[in-house]
Formats: C-alpha cells, structure tokens, sequence
C-alpha cells in the first residue's frame, strides 16, 4: 500500500500529536520525515546549543518511532525539493505536518503545497491558529481581550488528548542522512532530552510547583516556574495537554492558592496561543515595529555597552545575574527576561531588535514569535505593549523580585559578600566598606555602565521625540 509522510517540524512528539494522528487516520503505512532545511542553518549559526537539542531530541524520537513498528527518515536540503523527491521516490499519497505560525515557514509550505498534497495541522498553539477572532471580524491587538474569547470556546478536556500511536507500518529500508551538529549539548544537566524528559518535567511541575505559581513566579531565586519553554518550542510536549492539566487543576483545587496557580499557569500559555497569532496575523512584527509611530526612535546603539550587556558586566547586579544565567544555561527567568530588555532598551537606548537576535542566539527555547513579543512589549512598540514611559527601575526590580538576593548571588559570585541591603545597588557602598568586604568597584566588579536616572529622562526624550516625528 502507498504510504503516507508525517512531516515533522516543531511536534518532535508522539502524545498527542495531530499531524501524527492524521497521518494515521488514513490507514496508510506512515514515513516520519525530519528536513535539515539550510534556512535554519542560516538560523541557528549562532545558536548552536538550540540546533543541539533539535538534534538530539529528533535522535531519541527515531527510538521511540521504534517502538511503534517506525523509524526517522531525516534529509537535508531545501523542503520543496526534498519531499516532491521522497514522495516521488516511495508512491506517497499525501504529506501531513503541523501548521506554524513564522512567515518563513508559511511561505516554505506555500512552496511545498504547489508540488505535493500537503495537510496543515493544528498542534503548536492550543487553539488553531486564526480561530480566535473578534465577534466583528479580524484578529485581536490585545491581550486580555483575547483571553476572554479564548476562554469562551470549548474547552480542551483530557478526551480530547491524542493517545500513542498504534504501528506505522514504516516501509523499511527508507535511506536516510546523518544530522551532525558537532557540538556537545551542554545543557543536559538542565535541560535533559526527549519527549520522556519534558513529560516528567510536567508532571513535576503538576505535582510540586502548580499550588503557588503564581506566588512563586515572580520570585528569580525560586525554582517556580515549570522551564517547559525549550520542549514546547520544539513540541515535544503538546501545547493542548499543558492546557488540559491547567484546566485540570482549576477544576480539582481546593485552595484558593491551588486555584490562582492554576488559572495564571493557563494564562501564560494562552499569552503564547496569542504571540503566535500576532505572528501569524502581523507578520512584519518579525521585522519591524508593530507600532510605526515609533519607528523614528534615535537608537545610541553603542555597541560597548552592548556588548557589557551581552557579557553581564553592566555594573547592574540584577542585569548581570540574568544575562551570566543565560549564557551558561540557556534559558532566563521570565522576569530576569523584562528586567534585562527593558535595561538594554531604555537604560542603553539600543535598539530592541538587537537584543531579540542575542536572545535567539542564546536561548534554547528561543521562540520567533514570544521572543519578538516579549521584545516589543518591553520596547513599548509591540501589540499589547507596556506603555513607552513604563521604564523599569533594575534597583526597585531587584529589591522587589530578588530581596534576599539569591538570584544575584548564584550568579554573579564576586558579589556573595554583600549583604541583603548592599547587593542590589554595590555602587552606593562606601569605597572604605568596599575593601573591607572585599568587594572594590571597577576592581572586583565593574561600576554601573549608565546612570539610570540620566538614562530615563533621555529615554523619555527619545520617545516623545520620535512620536512627535509621527505626527
Ligand atoms: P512558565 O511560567 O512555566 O509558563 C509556561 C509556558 O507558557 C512557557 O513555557 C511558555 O511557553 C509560555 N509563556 C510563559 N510566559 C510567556 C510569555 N510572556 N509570552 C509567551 N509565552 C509565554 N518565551 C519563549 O518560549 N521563547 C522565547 O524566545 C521568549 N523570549 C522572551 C523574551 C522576552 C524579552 C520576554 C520578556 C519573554 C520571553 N519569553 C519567551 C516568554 C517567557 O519569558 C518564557 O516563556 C518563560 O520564561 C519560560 O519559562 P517557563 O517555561 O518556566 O514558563
């Protein structure tokens, strides 16, 4: 019998997986298919670590795949090409895959649909992508609007939940290529591979860490938040099941602590439904600002500073933290994330786009879609973005989000002999108490780069300036 291709992208997954499951619907022997396209080569020049875990993540798939009478067929080369090729190759009927939401890849499955049957299928966001619109039409601009509508249509339940597949009935000997990466993934010990591993990683955080999100979320030195960002970038946890178990937990709380865990862990994943819609509906967001008012802004864009910023020598301890934090483990606690975009964009007046590009460089979870979101909120000229004159203060940031100062601490060591009142501001020391605890500025740990009220008002300028341009 001919067979069908699964076409796997980012739902490096056999739970709940939609494109998989339509494959299947089809009767048809199933070939999972991975492309190595030389786009993201391009992509992930820089970003080694991420390309690492796709890999390796695509490697331990093809075991599972094993266990289900299937095995990986990986190819390189451009997408068009190579599965017109396969399809001509094995007689297959039809090519399933998941829809996406970037605009290289929905122009690339345009340039695939022209040559072979090609079946988009929802499964990276909860909700399809386009389903939530206004009554009257269109896409929504604004977050908590269209949380509200989101909310308002059926509900995923457990039911829904796609089970293992049955056989594939792969047809064997299908050649397939090596993908090497040369690099060693250095980030196992925090980000250990595999659809086993993001599953375990969700049931932990069910069990430990759901009953007090949301007071815990906020805080840098608490392991609070469920690090599940790199598996549902790649997929390999579905998007849907992390929807169900929140509902879930609204649904058997107890507590009122149980309940607001809950409802805000579901919020955040509803926020990322919405950062690929925006994509999705807007895609110049990728490479412009949403808002052209802003589009004058008169960027300084030192490229010093950046680069402190980048290293974690900004003199700032907080900024420091978070920026080491991303560099030795790829990954950054959402508000670090706030903390240090806001700093780069309004403390150093540098362009936000550059910041968007380090963190897809460093990030393994880096995302085009929540990274440009997060990117342009912190800037002011995203969606629903924080207003331009909302300019973080990174000292009351850390007093408030990091008062014991552990944050600091686990990652910028030279600092560990501060105390609590002196580890956010080191400047404000007395050069005299400074040799004493063995902390000297511009010695032992550089002094701030920028004075952040200077920074503000010329900031605030900036803006106003480039809105009066606008006009
Ligand atoms: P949890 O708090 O456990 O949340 C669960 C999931 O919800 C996350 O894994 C993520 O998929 C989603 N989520 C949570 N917050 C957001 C948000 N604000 N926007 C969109 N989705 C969200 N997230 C990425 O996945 N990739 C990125 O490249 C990325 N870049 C960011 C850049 C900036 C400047 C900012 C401010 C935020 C960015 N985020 C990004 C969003 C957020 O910081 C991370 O999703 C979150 O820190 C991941 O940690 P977690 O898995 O423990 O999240």
């Amino acid at each position: 019998m001919s067979p069908v291709i699964w076409w796997m992208r980012r739902d490096l997954r056999l739970h709940d997986n939609q494109a998989l499951h339509a494959a299947l619907a089809t009767g048809q022997p199933v070939v999972p298919l991975f492309i190595m396209d030389p786009h993201y080569g391009r992509v992930f020049s820089n970003a080694k670590q991420r390309r690492e875990f796709m890999f390796r993540s695509t490697a331990l798939l093809d075991q599972d795949l094993r266990q289900h009478g299937g095995y990986l067929v990986a190819r390189i080369g451009v997408p068009k090409e190579v599965i017109a090729k396969l399809v001509a190759e094995l007689g297959a009927t039809a090519v399933f895959a998941q829809e996406e939401s970037d605009p290289y890849g929905a122009e690339r499955d345009k340039r695939v649909a022209e040559r072979v049957p090609l079946t988009l299928v929802s499964g990276g966001t909860i909700r399809p992508l386009g389903r939530v619109q206004k009554k009257s039409g269109g896409p929504y601009t604004v977050f908590t609007p269209y949380k509200k509508m989101w909310l308002s249509h059926p509900l995923p339940r457990t039911a829904d939940l796609l089970p293992l597949p049955s056989n594939l009935r792969t047809p064997p000997d299908i050649p397939s290529q090596e993908l090497t990466c040369k690099v060693d993934y250095a980030h196992e010990a925090g980000f250990p591979l595999g659809e086993t591993a993001a599953r375990a990683r969700l049931d932990t955080f069910l069990d430990k860490k759901l009953d007090g999100y949301q007071a815990n979320r906020d805080t840098m030195g608490i392991d609070g938040t469920s690090s599940l960002s790199p598996y549902l970038k790649f997929g390999l946890i579905s998007p849907r099941e992390a929807a169900v178990a929140a509902l879930n937990g609204i649904a058997r709380a107890k507590t009122e602590s149980a309940r607001e865990g809950a409802e805000t862990w579901l919020s955040e994943l509803i926020w990322r439904d919405f950062y690929h819609n925006i994509q999705y509906e807007f895609p110049h967001v990728r490479e412009r600002n949403f808002r052209a008012d802003y589009n004058g802004i008169a960027w300084l864009n030192a490229p010093d500073e950046f680069q402190a910023w980048c290293d974690g020598r900004t003199g700032y301890p907080i900024v420091d933290a978070a920026m080491r934090q991303l560099n030795q483990t790829g990954w950054m606690h959402n508000r670090a994330r706030m903390i240090v975009a806001s700093f780069l964009i309004k403390d150093l007046l540098i362009d936000w786009r550059w910041g968007e590009q380090y963190f897809m460089d460093r990030l393994l979870d880096g995302d085009g879609a929540a990274n440009n979101g997060g990117w342009q909120w912190a800037a002011g000229t995203g969606t629903d973005a924080a207003p331009y004159f909302r300019i973080f203060n990174p000292v009351s940031q850390s007093k408030k989000f990091d008062a014991q100062g552990e944050y600091i601490r686990r990652w910028v060591p030279e600092l560990r002999p501060l105390n609590n009142k002196q580890i956010h501001a080191p400047w404000e020391i007395p050069p005299i108490i400074q040799k004493s605890v063995g902390v000297v500025l511009g010695q032992d740990y550089p002094r701030p780069i920028v004075d952040h009220k200077m920074a503000r008002e010329r900031t605030l300028a900036a803006y106003k300036a480039a809105r009066e341009k606008a006009k």
